[in-house]
């Protein structure tokens, strides 16, 4: 359930009509609705009340806004994060450094380092040789880093190929034929402190099956570990849970997710930890939008919007969908294509979709892009990068300022040698 309805014929973010928005900030602006945020953030939470204490982390990389952070920081959130930029983010809005776990197949010597002098709660190392790079960094500082191995179980997460991450081919952990002897390794390395062990399959899953498979072989790796000597303390279970995209469509719920970890986990006797990305941000935004202008097509009409795949490039990169739906809509519906103004066939957000009847000067929305929406944005076609709003009750702030095409080519320089 999101905070994005009509009310008396005009699409509202909680209490504040769509309109008021464009008209006070422009369009193309992203949406975000706090109460959407912190309802999923609760429904995330009490799905996982059978666990014992379970530690949540934001994938930031979902949302990495800072007003979205605190938001998430309120509600007693960590987070994931996967590059030094994302690290100082997370503390900036707020979240403990304790409650942060640092992924990511490429964190540099210099991302690592800032991770230790942070004092992050865990690192999450996706190969044995990040993590003697860790140790001897950390040997240095006098400290122990606290670690979990990241596996590759080799599950197919049926989900697009660009967002799986589970698959022996995929670059993400360690094999899992090797993790055993690779964990025990490093177990034997002072600057760190082998703890557990992570694994995330994928993204958008719409089906719990392979998870569980994943976490069945991260249960059984660690009674090997166990067997072997190894201590195991914490299991990091990633994030992945699908959203719907589609009206009424139909996705495994938070709740069957956290009933299918507990009787997976059931014996494990380990701190569960979770980093959930797109299920807690995805319905709380939307990116609203003008028509531009209708222009005929030769079967169907093509709607071109003031929002490109520069704004949203889930349509461009993965084929996604995403609900489209006018602020006012008439009743009338039609067939038509919609379009950003880019110069590139991609830039198309939907062929042959039956959506509310628009006009030039019409508002309207892409529904569910408050996860990995305004953090993929580019300035290509220089577009300047797209706005950000957070809307509270009655309340609504502007939480990213739209950077103009202007202030990016005040960062270009014309070196003196090219001058004739
Ligand atoms: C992207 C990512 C997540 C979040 O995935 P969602 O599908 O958004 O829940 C969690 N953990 C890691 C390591 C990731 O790369």
């Amino acid at each position: 359930m999101d905070h994005f309805q009509l009310r008396d014929g005009i699409l509202h973010a909680e209490d504040v009509p769509l309109p008021a928005i464009a008209e006070e900030y422009g369009t193309p602006v992203y949406v975000y609705s706090r109460a959407t945020l912190v309802r999923h953030a609760r429904v995330f939470r009490n799905a996982l009340s059978g666990l014992k204490d379970p530690h949540i982390a934001f994938a930031v990389k979902a949302n990495p806004n800072l007003a979205v952070l605190r938001v998430l920081a309120n509600e007693g959130y960590g987070a994931d994060v996967v590059s030094g930029g994302e690290l100082t983010r997370a503390l900036a809005a707020g979240m403990k450094p304790e409650d942060i776990v640092f992924s990511g197949v490429g964190k540099t010597h210099a991302e690592l380092q800032q991770g230790l002098e942070s004092g992050i709660g865990q690192f999450n190392i996706e190969s044995e040789e990040e993590g003697y790079e860790l140790a001897a960094i950390a040997r240095r500082f006098g400290k122990r880093a606290a670690c979990a191995l990241r596996v590759n179980p080799d599950v197919d997460a049926r989900t697009h190929e660009k967002i799986s991450t589970g698959k022996r081919e995929n670059k993400f952990g360690v094999p899992f034929d090797r993790a055993q002897e690779i964990y025990a390794a490093l177990a034997e390395e002072d600057g760190v402190d082998m703890r557990g062990i992570a694994v995330h399959i994928g993204s958008q899953l719409a089906d719990l099956t392979p998870l569980e498979a994943a976490f069945e072989k991260v249960g059984s790796l660690i009674d090997s570990l166990r067997a072997s000597g190894c201590q195991v303390t914490h299991a990091d279970l990633g994030g992945g849970l699908g959203v719907p995209y589609k009206a009424g469509e139909q996705l495994p719920a938070p709740a069957e997710y956290g009933e299918m970890v507990a009787r997976v986990t059931r014996d494990w006797d380990v701190q569960l930890m979770f980093e959930p990305g797109r299920v807690i941000a995805g319905n709380a935004g939307v990116l609203l939008t003008r028509v531009i202008r209708v222009k005929r097509g030769i079967e169907r009409p093509f709607v071109v919007v003031d929002a490109a795949m520069n704004d949203l490039a889930r349509p461009a990169m993965y084929g996604a969908w995403h609900d489209f739906d006018a602020v006012e809509p008439t009743g009338e519906k039609a067939i038509s294509h919609i379009v950003g103004p880019i110069c590139e066939t991609g830039d198309t957000f939907a062929m042959d979709r039956e959506c509310d009847v628009l006009v030039a000067g019409d508002l309207a929305i892409f529904r569910t892009a408050g996860a990995y929406g305004a953090t993929m944005a580019s300035s290509y076609n220089s577009r300047g990068f797209v706005a950000e709003v957070l809307v509270d009750g009655d309340k609504h702030a502007v939480v990213a300022d739209r950077i103009a095409a202007g202030a990016i080519m005040d960062a270009e320089r014309v070196p003196d040698w090219l001058e004739g």
